[in-house]
């Protein structure tokens, strides 16, 4: 049988995704050759890249917007550094929000080529919460902020008003809910926690924010190089590629954001009302900061962890311990989990 999957990342795709793309690995569109033995430049593939950017720009609201849509790789980790090559003027200066371990990494990354003002932080209580309240100098080239910590299981439910670009890493959050997307002049996001498989990274760019810092960017960290070669530069990630593109059209068919919100909400609460009502369990994160995709949490009696543990175990879950930096656990509950393997968590949380 298969588990329950509440792994943060590579994480649970549909299952009926991950059949049609183990077909495709065979025979893909009946050519009698596989997805990933084909030229990328072939119409079939070219099909895929040219449907993947389609469904982006559709599901978020974003067609005829002025955005370009990539797919590219590195993940969102070589995103913290493209982001600066490519929106840091010669002696910018970016400002950037320190809500967990991924910002920081993101900053440290555009320490290297300009100044980097903390706006906030909420390190002070182990990331626990997303600062409210901040001062953005006017003078910045971007601001950059992480929509959802996935480490630590707060989110930003709403993101800050300024006259400066806006940048966001939505790695573990994008597709999951309702936003006006356009507020966001940079959106990425890495595939593999609620797209696709690990080996692609989303970028959603404004056109024409690009081609201002004057700088010389190399060719494989520049956006506009990317966006004139319809992301295949270089030899295109096929398979993450085409995964994340079933993935979008399973999305779209089960109604778009708008249905897997809604769906989001209801398990989120199914799972927080149970750490919440349970005195054994504790909630990680400010209430008002929870994220909807991981959902951090703590026992309260330590004594009680081995059979916990043992039951969680025995009845399929896989993927539930925290991460070192917060301890107790973390369910991570993205698109494609569905409530009744939520149900079978919380029904062992209440027993025990
Ligand atoms: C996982 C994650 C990353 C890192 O993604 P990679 O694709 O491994 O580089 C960055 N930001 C957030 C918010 C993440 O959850």
């Amino acid at each position: 049988m298969k588990k329950h999957n509440f792994s943060a990342g590579p994480s649970i795709l549909p299952q009926e995704v991950l059949k049609q793309a183990a077909n495709a690995i065979l025979n893909f569109n009946n050519l009698n050759l596989s997805l990933i033995e084909i030229s990328h430049r072939s119409t079939d593939f070219v099909a895929v890249m040219d449907k993947a950017r389609a469904l982006v720009l559709e599901l978020l609201e974003l067609e005829n917007k002025g955005y370009s849509v990539l797919f590219l790789q590195g993940g969102a980790s070589l995103e913290f550094l493209m982001t600066p090559y490519n929106l840091m003027k010669q002696n910018g200066k970016a400002a950037y929000f320190d809500t967990g371990a991924w910002s920081g990494k993101a900053l440290k990354e555009a320490k290297l080529l300009g100044d980097v003002n903390v706006v906030a932080s909420s390190k002070d209580k182990n990331y626990n919460y997303i600062p409210k309240v901040y001062d953005i100098p006017s003078d910045v080239d971007y601001v950059h902020c992480t929509s959802n910590n996935t480490i630590y299981g707060t989110q930003f439910k709403s993101f800050p008003k300024t006259d400066a670009l806006l940048v966001c890493d939505m790695s573990s959050d994008i597709f999951s809910r309702k936003l006006d997307f356009s507020q966001f002049d940079l959106i990425y996001a890495g595939a593999q926690k609620n797209m696709g498989p690990a080996g692609t990274t989303l970028v959603i760019v404004k056109d024409d924010i690009l081609g201002k810092t004057g700088r010389q960017i190399p060719a494989m960290l520049d956006y506009q190089v990317h966006i004139s070669k319809d992301s295949m530069f270089n030899t295109p990630p096929v398979f993450p590629i085409y995964v994340s593109m079933l993935t979008l059209q399973w999305l779209k068919d089960m109604g778009g954001i708008e249905a897997i919100e809604k769906k989001n909400i209801a398990k989120a609460k199914l799972l927080y009302n149970e750490i919440d009502n349970n005195p054994l369990f504790e909630g990680a994160a400010a209430k008002e900061d929870r994220s909807n995709m991981n959902v951090t949490f703590l026992l309260t009696n330590e004594s009680k962890k081995e059979r916990f543990d043992k039951m969680w175990k025995e009845a399929g879950i896989s993927g539930i311990n925290g991460h070192r930096s917060v301890g107790g656990y973390r369910a991570s509950i993205y698109n494609a989990m569905p409530i009744e393997s939520i149900q079978i968590l919380v029904d062992i949380m209440h027993k025990l």
